[in-house]
């Protein structure tokens, strides 16, 4: 048997392992804890900013890979703790952002998915809120993050209205129906005014809504995104680097030109593509003739291309386009509409993506902390 590895040796295996967020490796971000090792086994403590970070499965996978790879090691084991006020106050100082972690109301986010495009009409509001739908039926907790700023549905999908509550805490409460959390831009803008975004606001507007809009535990935060790419993208790929992109398309393959643009734009912020979802992949008509009105094969032929899978093909129904402007996502009133059981199918290989954390694993879940007011400046009509 090899000999243990040293302490040193460990902590150089360590330095591979890199914080998506912050970028650096947590050797250098003084965020390993402690180091153990005998009879083969290494325990690793990893100290993360906050205690629900939802990067925490990365980190395990990372520690366990990279430590796991030196000679003399049999098995990993990795603890997580979090670190001291004393501590983040000195990470900070030396990232140079005395403003602040992100931290706050994402902390108790699992997962967050993006959904775009490339271009508009697709059906992204429509996959997004149905994919929604399908997550809550399913038993998870899911909010919708409507950030398709030039063309705000989501309220409509899920009739919800109105301006949302502010809590005793300051935070903004996300409107609520069919158990989902939606937020959206359109809640604070006159209905059909036209706002001018520039970069700066729309940063501005989007943090706001990450870190101010009182999401709670949510296993789920879906995104939709404005179509196209460009300051949005590069907004989120800024504020959650661990966040998965979707890519809805339709068939025909001028529409995968088009879609392999917003690819190439996650690829570029190092946003992890994890799927494509096909829309309008044919009608079927009641009498079960099927026309693919929109061509065939193009979200099969993107998702080779881009190397991830095809979550689902979801084709055009008269119910789903009946529903989504009722405000009842077709998936909770006709789960078995062909397109209700597409999108059901995508949801189950979007839970897929995200690996279930094992409770052992967790550290105990702490009082939410009462966030201090951040300013509630948001948009920003006219
Ligand atoms: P995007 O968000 O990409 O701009 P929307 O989700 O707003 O697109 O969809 C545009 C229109 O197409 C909406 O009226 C929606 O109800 C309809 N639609 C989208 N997908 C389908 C589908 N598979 N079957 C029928 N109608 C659809």
């Amino acid at each position: 048997m090899d000999a243990m590895p040293s302490r040193d040796e460990i902590l150089k295996a360590l330095e591979a392992v890199i914080d998506p967020e912050l970028r650096r490796s947590i050797v250098e971000l003084e965020m390993v804890r402690s180091i153990d090792s005998a009879d083969g086994l290494v325990r690793v403590t990893v100290s993360l900013t906050t205690p629900g970070c939802p990067i925490r499965s990365h980190f395990e996978t990372a520690v366990r890979t990279a430590v796991g790879a030196l000679p003399g090691v049999e098995r990993v084991e990795v603890g997580f703790d979090v670190l001291s006020d004393h501590e983040k106050a000195g990470l900070q100082k030396k990232l140079g952002r005395p403003g602040g972690l992100p931290e706050g109301a994402l902390a108790q986010v699992s997962n967050v998915v993006c959904v775009g495009s490339g271009k508009g009409g697709v059906g992204k509001s429509t996959i997004t809120a149905n994919l929604a739908a399908a997550l809550t039926a399913d038993g998870k907790r899911v909010g919708v993050l409507d950030a398709d700023v030039w063309g705000y549905s989501i309220p409509r999908m899920f009739a919800v209205s109105g301006r949302p509550p502010v809590s005793p805490q300051r935070k903004i409460m996300p409107l609520e129906n069919h158990g989902v959390k939606v937020m959206s831009i359109g809640f604070f803008v006159e209905e059909d005014s036209a706002v001018v975004w520039r970069g700066p606001m729309l940063h501005k507007a989007l943090t706001q809504f990450l870190e101010d809009v009182e999401w709670g535990q949510l296993d789920f935060l879906l995104v939709d995104l404005p179509p196209g790419t460009g300051d949005v993208s590069m907004t989120l790929a800024q504020l959650l680097p661990q966040a998965k992109f979707l890519i809805v398309t339709t068939p025909q393959p001028v529409a995968q030109k088009v879609a392999r643009r917003a690819a190439e734009m996650a690829n570029k912020v190092d946003l992890e593509i994890g799927g494509v979802i096909e829309n309008m992949a044919g009608f079927v008509t009641p009498s079960g003739e099927r026309f693919a009105l929109f061509g065939e094969g193009g979200g099969q032929a993107l998702a080779d291309e881009l190397d991830v899978p095809l979550l689902g093909s979801v084709p055009l129904t008269m119910p789903l386009r009946v529903q989504s402007d009722a405000g009842e996502p077709l998936v909770f009133t006709d789960p078995d509409d062909p397109a209700s059981q597409a999108m059901r199918h995508a949801a189950r290989g979007l839970m897929a993506m995200f690996p279930v954390e094992l409770p052992i694993l967790q550290a105990a879940a702490p009082a939410a902390p009462v966030a201090a007011p951040t300013g509630m400046s948001l948009p920003m009509a006219g």
